[in-house]
């Protein structure tokens, strides 16, 4: 079965090669039809983007890629919490960022230990030259006789 592609020609000469709308030969951002949509759509994705940008520098929140960025967004959603009123749901996310915080210290805590473990490893002298397999099997002989 032939997969439709949307057969608008890309700058390099190739065709878009997007999931076509139904019933046309071009995809939702090529299609002359939707242009004024997809103009619109591409300004609030770069909206959206700016947005996205400016409250990562106001909070200094780096993403979630590491344990450290993980751990901001907690002290920043601690911290909001901590400024409500007491309620309920104030306790509840207080709970729950302490709690993802452990878990998070814990994971911390996994991660030194296996860094050292590694540079042990690194600086540990070679091991003696392997014993074959044959000598091993010789070795357990003894075993299950
Ligand atoms: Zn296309």
């Amino acid at each position: 079965m032939v997969v439709p592609r949307c057969t608008f020609p890309m700058p390099d000469g190739r065709p878009c090669r997007a999931a076509p709308l139904h019933d046309e030969p071009f995809c939702f951002a090529h299609s002359p039809e939707k242009a004024e949509e997809a103009a619109e759509a591409r300004r609030l994705g770069g909206l959206r983007r700016r947005r996205e940008k400016t409250l990562m520098g106001a909070y200094d929140f780096a993403g979630l890629g590491s344990i450290a960025a993980i751990r901001r967004i907690l002290e920043i959603a601690a911290v909001d919490a901590l400024g409500l009123e007491n309620s309920i749901a104030r306790v509840r996310a207080l709970v729950a960022a302490a709690l993802a915080a452990a878990k998070l210290l814990e994971a911390g805590e996994f991660e030194d230990r296996l860094s050292a473990l590694e540079a042990a490893v690194r600086l540990a002298p070679a091991p003696p030259a392997a014993t074959s397999a044959l000598d091993d099997a010789s070795a357990f002989g003894d075993v299950g006789r």
